[in-house]
């Protein structure tokens, strides 16, 4: 218990004291943040007069009232055909843009891509021919935490592009091109390897998961100290929830919820405020003890993307003619996924293709192939134990 300890204090006060030195570094863009001046207009304003009491660029300008000369910018704001609400939403709409396009560092974001697709490409590998194990899994998400979170930063994440983009849209009426972009590039690499963005590349997934695996004993099988596994009905439905509350809250309040807990800026420490250190702490510590529960209960990506997975190419598959049914996969797994795939349940909860699966199985049974799951023949997990039931103590203590 005191090992744990000692290393979980360790990994965090590193991961916390280096990413604010690299954010300091990158200039400590505000980046995603809502531009929330408000704006003034009055009666008989000229185009020339509302740009000036806003301090709003001229480009801006000729954007929101589509000027065709200078001549413009002295008509009256009546003369353009829009009621002052109008203006002001797509005044607010082109600032909100502009925000984002100057907030961004694009070398950062460029490389950061790059940088993910030649991982996932060698974890996927790794994960094909079978040779992720219990001690490079470590390393590799460890790598991954250090990589895209600590040297790169929170930004961008998959769940921002989801949440950002939900944000924007509710809050201004406006898309960000590139965000879609990137959420396209996400979505994309969770079609290709099940969930791989999350499972390899996502800074805080990897950042909770090597917390998970701190506390499992060498063959990565079962907690140090007890574990659990929550129903995926409990989990999956408070997700949902959270979903719909922050397109609601962006939709009809233009409220950011998830700005002041944000997980995603202990890869930028010095914008966490009082409650969102303390969101952070009770996230990483739950780490210990249950797997990924930012993922698997509030991430807006997470949602996306099991919703995804059911349409993954490369996914962890089971060969029913090796299997032995004796459920040391089921037992190893450190969700309730790999009960539900064996048994073929009509929910497959979020399967994070750690692999912890293919390692355990004595019969070599399973393995990270392209391809659909073929079906188990009846009966034959009827003796396994089920995990569906209440929460599971997993611990072998
Ligand atoms: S589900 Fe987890 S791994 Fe995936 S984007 Fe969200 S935080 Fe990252
Ligand atoms: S079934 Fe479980 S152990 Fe196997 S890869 Fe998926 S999440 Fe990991």
């Amino acid at each position: 218990m005191q090992r744990l300890l000692i290393h979980f204090v360790v990994l965090v006060v590193t991961v916390v004291g280096l990413s604010f030195v690299s954010s300091r570094l990158w200039g400590g863009k505000p980046e995603g943040q809502l531009d929330n001046r408000s704006l003034v207009i009055e009666e008989n304003m000229t185009v020339a007069q509302f740009g000036q009491r806003n301090e709003l660029p001229p480009m801006l300008l000729k954007k929101v009232f589509d000027l065709q000369g200078p001549a413009d910018r002295q008509k009256p704001l009546v003369a353009f055909g829009m009621s002052d609400q109008q203006i002001i939403k797509k005044t607010q709409g082109l600032l909100a843009l502009q925000a984002e396009h100057g907030s961004k560092n694009w070398v950062k974001i460029l490389v950061k891509f790059g940088l993910w697709f030649a991982f996932l490409a060698f974890v996927l590998i790794l994960m094909a021919r079978g040779q992720v194990t219990a001690t490079n899994r470590k390393w590799l998400l460890l790598a991954a935490v250090a990589i895209f979170g600590v040297v790169l930063g929170s930004d961008p994440s998959p769940m921002g592009t989801v949440k950002d983009a939900m944000v924007l849209l509710g809050s201004r009426g406006v898309v960000f091109p590139p965000r879609l972009i990137a959420f396209g590039v996400f979505l994309l690499m969770v079609i290709v390897a099940n969930k791989f963005i999350c499972s390899w590349g996502c800074q805080l997934g990897t950042l909770q998961d090597a917390i998970f695996r701190l506390n499992r004993d060498k063959q990565d099988r079962k907690g140090l100290v007890r574990q659990f596994k929550v129903p995926f009905v409990i989990s999956n439905g408070v997700r949902v929830a959270f979903f719909v509350a922050i397109v609601a809250f962006a939709f009809l309040w233009a409220t950011d919820i998830v700005e002041s807990i944000d997980p995603f800026k202990i890869f930028k420490p010095q914008m966490l405020g009082l409650v969102g250190m303390a969101f952070v702490g009770v996230t990483l510590v739950s780490s210990l003890f249950t797997w990924r529960p930012w993922c698997h209960c509030l991430c807006p990506f997470g949602l996306v993307g099991w919703a995804a997975e059911k349409v993954s190419v490369f996914k962890v598959r089971v060969d029913y003619d090796k299997c032995i049914a004796c459920g040391a996969c089921e037992k190893a797994c450190p969700s309730t996924v790999m009960g539900a795939i064996l048994r073929r349940d009509r929910t497959i909860p979020d399967c994070f293709a750690c692999g912890t699966c293919m390692e355990t199985c004595p019969a070599k049974a399973i393995s990270f192939k392209a391809g659909k799951r073929s079906k188990p023949p009846a009966g034959k997990f009827a003796d396994v134990g089920t995990v569906r039931s209440s929460v599971i103590k997993q611990s072998g203590a």
